[in-house]
């Protein structure tokens, strides 16, 4: 009997050991690994270094400097060869879904929260995590499960526990709307259909809701500020799901606990309402203009833009009878280059989930720098200023001794042709190699 539960637990020991290395955490603290970059982007003063030295100690940057310096100061230490590569930290997507699998139309995602489990939505996501991670994202701002309730800090849990491989993840869990203005919309009032987000309505539901999702795990808060827009004047306006004083106590609450605020804000009026409430970033705008522009320059607001997912749902939804997500669309082309030279802090962010996980979300890329972007100032968008809204400067987004050794690697030249991002070929996590199709 003793046997045999010995035997078991050498059984338990050898798995556990299995699945560690299959995930390839846990085996490198203390350990010295010295990466030597062909080109290095130093993306905090905005150039790129040749032949570079990244001297990781465990999870984190110990020094970089030019690569004979770094080298002559270490012998028999593990090598990671990347000199015919440009080495770049790990991208952070600041809007994602891992919940969510695609939804063009309302069919859509209606079908995934009406004949999906939360269990099944789940495995889903860490599929999706590991893809973001391969694909280079290091870090992901999840920006609500859409239904699937605190599932989100449950894939955060597994990855930081090392049982799946995924990026670092903020979570926002269930987001918050008003009643009538999130799907699931337009079924028999005799049934009590799913909700996407958690639906509150007053100051003081809205301060218990807070509360009640940081206690489940909620890093972000994100609320949807608007919803039906319609174009008037040239403008994009929208209905504004909440008063400003419920608004107010989504910010207040949430400051009030440590926690920033997201706003799902696309017209004018909700943008408008959002940026009066004092929120922390305004997700997608694509109504924004000159005027909400140097309103949000004045009050330090961030804005995640989410390009490449209006591309990708426009058709289908114009098709579907919403004709204005062609217009949403070809509006934040034009907006766009406004926002850069005014100086909006712009954090990378995708939607990812919007769209199918086997779109690769650095796409985003190449439409940022199509609409007014110099590929430094996006892939800085997605490294500095994406750990700043974060609030993990210190941690993430540059490669820098002290910070977390996140890094990723291409083979070309990015800001030549920053569509060379959609073609990582190396991610480092936390020192750990993810991925390596280049290094030695
Ligand atoms: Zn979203």
């Amino acid at each position: 009997m003793r046997r045999t539960v010995l035997a078991l637990l050498l059984i338990c020991a050898l798995c556990s050991q299995a699945l560690v290395a299959q995930v390839g955490l846990g085996d490198r603290a203390g350990a010295l690994t010295l990466i030597r970059a062909g080109r290095l982007v130093d993306v905090r003063a905005g150039r790129v270094l040749e032949d570079q030295g990244i001297l990781i100690e465990g999870e984190r940057i110990k020094a970089v400097g030019p690569y004979a310096d770094i080298s002559r100061t270490v012998t028999n230490i593990r090598r990671i060869d990347l000199s015919r590569a440009t080495v770049l930290p790990g991208f952070s997507d600041c809007h994602t879904h891992v919940l969510l699998q695609g939804d063009v139309t309302s069919a859509d995602y209606d079908e995934q929260l009406l004949k999906e489990s939360i269990p099944f939505r789940t495995i889903r996501a860490t599929v999706a995590a590991r893809t973001a991670l391969m694909n280079g994202f290091t870090a992901l701002r999840d920006l609500e499960t859409e239904g699937a309730m605190y599932a989100d800090v449950d894939v955060k849990r597994a990855i930081e526990r090392g049982i799946i491989p995924g990026p670092r993840m903020f979570v926002s869990t269930r987001a918050f709307s008003a009643t009538g203005m999130y799907p699931l919309l337009g079924y028999s009032w005799e049934l009590r259909m799913p909700e996407g987000v958690q639906i509150v309505d007053g100051a003081d539901e809205i301060r218990r809701a807070v509360r009640e999702q940081v206690k489940y795990g909620a890093d972000w808060i994100k609320f949807y500020a608007d919803r039906r827009y319609f174009l008037k004047d040239g403008a994009l306006r929208s209905w504004v799901n909440f008063t400003d004083e419920e608004m107010r106590a989504f910010v207040l609450e949430s400051h009030r606990l440590g926690r920033r605020v997201a706003a799902h804000a696309m017209g004018h009026d909700g943008i408008d309402a959002a940026l009066r409430a004092g929120v922390d970033s305004i997700e997608h705008g694509y109504g924004l203009d000159e005027e909400l522009i140097d309103r949000m320059v004045k009050q330090g607001t961030y804005w995640c833009p989410t390009i490449y997912v209006g591309i990708y749902v426009a058709e289908g939804r114009a098709r579907a009878g919403a004709p204005i997500w062609l217009t949403m669309r070809d509006m934040e082309a034009k907006i766009f280059g406004t926002a850069v030279r005014r100086g909006v802090k712009i954090a990378f962010g995708t939607d990812a989930g919007g769209f199918a996980w086997t779109e690769n979300a650095a796409k985003e890329f190449g439409y940022m720098v199509r609409y007014g972007m110099t590929p430094m100032q996006a892939i800085q968008s997605a490294t500095v200023v994406a750990a700043e809204l974060l609030e993990k400067p210190d941690d993430m987004g540059a490669i820098e001794a002290g910070k977390f050794a996140d890094i990723v690697a291409v083979t070309g030249d990015p800001l030549r042709d920053v569509t060379e991002l959609e073609r990582v070929r190396f991610v480092m996590k936390g020192g750990e190699v993810m991925r390596n199709e280049l290094g030695r």
